[in-house]
């Protein structure tokens, strides 16, 4: 009997690398492993981004479910005659079906559902993903330049008809500053779909590079000392109706009372996050003065160096600026998972909320030119200067210990400590080249 090739479908999860794993079964049985998925370790989530374990608080033991979830389907049909690819995200449950204390994407529901109890609001997001790839061609002054996509037209079409095709809704696709870097937008979504495609987005791109020849990478630093790629994570908020609330026009930055607190508890909790957010090593070369990124907790009105930028809306008759006011928290980078940043971004707005907390003070200007009291007297922190830094105020702070929860927080310290053990004696630059072939 002659084989026929069989269509393999992978069902995974975003883990606290930051990576994609699961595993795959044929896709013809895909109906039935939609209700137990495949069966998972709990160790797995100590795997580490150069696939190593060095200590774990699960051992050999345990077992769990990885259960695809509805629309979470990524079907690669490249139309050449080549396999499908074919994959489904998934939710780590129990074996009694409940959701596990480290699986990340029920953890941002939880996140989200708390804040819907509490508050009757929800959250629209949007990541914005910037990369670099090795295609095209690079030439001096290219920094947003139209020339930098020629060549590349290939891989941007399929990228932008994959994202397409399944189900995500492309906004824009442009040269960033430095060489060969690139930015890839979608629509903004109800928070857990838009970290459900910011997943699906940079495997979607990877597979497309891949099958151009090419190889891309989210890595936040690429080439030190060259400017990095950042995950912005836009937010606002809305109620049960739909109707956006963040916003207010004669609000401090025009910041509804609701609003200013959420993002008065997203400063006040801005070192533990950052170690959420920015997980790595590398992830500090980034978070470098001038360099578009983050380097102090402090909200302004369009600074592209502010930790949280009250973005731009057209000030024009007709626009209706309500719909279009969002915060972006610019620390964040990929090599942490989407859900994991979006939750405790969600926790700590939340936080802000419950003890309404006062509008932050709005900055404007370099807070690097004010002497340290001038910050101390507005209210405009430091974020870590390291992740070794970010991690020891990840665990003193007692509310963020207790949004992770006590399984969570041991098992991302142990491993993200692990990581950084295992990495202590590489220099720089040699990190910066690994952590691109990792993500
Ligand atoms: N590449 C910058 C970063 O690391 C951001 C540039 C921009 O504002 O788009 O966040
Ligand atoms: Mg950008």
């Amino acid at each position: 009997m002659a084989i026929e090739r069989e269509t393999i479908v992978t069902v995974c999860c975003s883990d606290i690398a930051g990576q994609v794993r699961g595993k795959g079964f044929p896709a013809r049985e895909l109906e039935s492993r939609r209700r137990f998925g495949v069966g998972w370790t709990p160790t797995n989530i100590m795997i580490n981004c150069l696939g190593r374990i060095p200590a774990t608080p699960f051992g050999a033991e345990g077992d769990l479910m990885l259960v695809p979830i509805p629309d979470g389907d990524i079907t690669l049909d490249y139309g050449d005659g080549s396999p499908v690819e074919r994959m489904v995200l998934g939710d780590i449950l129990t074996m009694a079906g409940e959701r596990w204390d480290c699986c990340l994407r029920g953890f941002l529901k939880s996140a989200l559902d708390q804040l819907e109890a509490e508050t009757g609001l929800r959250v629209l997001a949007s990541f914005e993903h910037e990369f670099w790839i090795d295609g095209g061609e690079e030439r001096p002054g290219d920094s947003y330049a139209a020339s930098s996509l020629r060549g590349l037209e290939p891989f941007i079409g399929d990228f932008i008809g994959a994202l397409r095709a399944n189900g995500l809704s492309p906004d824009t696709f442009l040269p960033e500053y430095g060489p060969r870097q690139y930015e890839i937008t979608v629509d903004p979504a109800l928070a857990l779909q838009a970290a459900d495609e910011a997943v699906k987005l940079r495997e979607i791109g990877r597979s497309v590079a891949r099958r151009h020849g090419h190889h891309l990478s989210f890595s936040p630093v690429v080439t030190r000392g060259i400017v990095g790629n950042g995950v912005h994570i836009h937010f606002s908020l809305i109620d049960a109706a739909g109707k956006p609330v963040a916003y207010a026009a004669d609000g401090p930055g025009k910041l509804s009372p609701v609003g200013a607190s959420f993002a008065a508890g997203i400063l006040k909790h801005a070192k533990a996050l950052c170690a959420i957010a920015a997980p790595s090593a590398i992830s500090y070369e980034r978070l470098k003065p001038h360099s578009w990124s983050a380097y102090y907790a402090n909200l302004a009105d369009r600074d592209r160096e502010a930790l949280l930028r009250i973005c731009p809306y057209p000030e024009v008759e007709g626009v209706d600026v309500a719909k279009r006011f969002n915060l972006e928290f610019r620390a964040a980078d990929a090599t942490a998972s989407p859900y994991l940043q979006l939750a405790m971004l969600v926790h700590a707005g939340l936080a802000g909320i419950r003890e309404k907390l006062p509008a932050p003070y709005l900055s404007s200007g370099d807070p690097g030119t004010l002497t340290q009291e001038q910050r101390d007297e507005r209210g405009i922190g430091d974020l870590p200067r390291t992740l070794a830094e970010a991690l020891d105020a990840l665990q003193a702070d007692r509310a963020a210990m207790g949004w992770l929860g006590p399984v969570l927080a041991n098992a991302y310290l142990i491993h993200k400590r692990g990581e950084l053990d295992m990495t202590a004696g590489i220099d720089m630059d040699e990190l910066c080249r690994i952590y691109a072939r990792a993500y």
